[in-house]
């Protein structure tokens, strides 16, 4: 059993979701005008940020005069919950070619890719930035019903999409994907199974394996599933280690360990471009190997990790 040793990015939210409130019209409204709210602006999915290009980025969250100004009212918005006893809101921009001009008074700040810079954002910011991303790309996503096609309207602060014609309740999603470093012991000393993927931009990058959990699947399954799909390895004792909330744009990624009795490889040439067995003492020295392992933010990086922590 290898414990999680640390927290996933984009995990430790500081926010209360106060779920129970967001039915309460009163409640909300008053948040709405309260001066004290803050506004978490996203824009065709990126996060409104200062000091990227200084390598010390941080949030920007809106006043709610900024809001105002921006036209909140009109515009996709949804309370995430409140930090401290401040509301705070998502507020999407996407319809506007460029937002920048009407944010001015907010000094040098630029829409950001979040995940361009997770790493380097205080985790309380990550996270509600994710938070904000992911609800508002499922609300843009939502604007029709799926059962009969007329439009929906938001409800519960923004969190619910109700139909105007059938009044079918549509919820934001999230898409489960497993995440998995197989092990093997065979042939002496353990190896852990690193692949790369044509999907990555960095060339010399080797990750674990990854996958959506399909319909009717169970979690373990799904990891056998992918496993054997991308590699041809059968694997048994799959347990599972830690998620990490991945709204890119809509996904939790589920971290699991699994065991491998047989290392024969046969690589899906469709999937990966290679795949290898590395022992840990490969791992600890992969940039000699002129390979890459997967970013410290992500939670492949923290399977690698505490696998590495766990053996000599
Ligand atoms: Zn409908």
């Amino acid at each position: 059993m290898i414990l999680a040793r640390a927290p996933n990015a984009y995990t430790r939210s500081p926010l209360d979701r106060v779920s129970s409130k967001r039915d309460d019209a009163a409640f909300v409204a008053a948040r709405l005008a309260d001066p004290a709210s803050l506004f978490v602006p996203v824009w065709q999915a990126k996060s409104l940020m200062r000091g990227v290009e200084a390598g010390a980025p941080e949030a920007v969250l809106l006043t709610l005069e900024a809001a105002v100004a921006l036209g909140v009212e009109t515009r996709p918005h949804a309370l995430l919950g409140l930090w401290g006893d401040r509301a705070v809101f998502a507020l999407d921009l996407s319809a506007e070619a460029d937002p920048l001009p009407a944010l001015a008074g907010f000094g040098d700040v630029s829409f950001t890719d979040l995940r361009q810079v997770a790493g380097l954002l205080p985790p309380a910011e990550a996270s509600v930035l994710a938070h904000a991303r992911g609800l508002m790309h499922w609300r843009m996503r939502h604007r029709f019903c799926g059962v009969c096609g007329a439009e929906c309207a938001p409800r519960s602060a923004g969190n619910v999409m109700v139909c105007t014609g059938c009044g079918a309740q549509h919820f934001p999603r999230t898409d489960p994907a497993v995440i998995m470093l197989v092990t093997c012991r065979a042939g002496g000393e353990e190896r852990g199974l690193l692949a790369h993927s044509h999907r990555f931009p960095l060339v010399k990058m080797y990750s674990t394996l990854a996958g959506f959990v399909e319909p009717g699947e169970s979690l373990e399954e799904a990891v056998a599933r992918e496993v054997y799909e991308e590699v041809g390895v059968r694997v048994r004792d799959v347990r599972y280690h830690s998620s990490q909330p991945w709204p890119f744009p809509s996904s939790i990624m589920l971290g699991f360990y699994a065991e491998a009795d047989d290392p024969a490889l046969t690589v899906d040439p469709e999937e990966l471009k290679d795949a290898q067995w590395f022992t840990r003492a490969q791992m600890r020295d992969f940039e000699s190997l002129g390979l890459r392992l997967p970013r410290v933010d992500s939670i492949a990086r923290r399977l690698i990790e505490d696998w590495l922590e766990a053996g000599p």
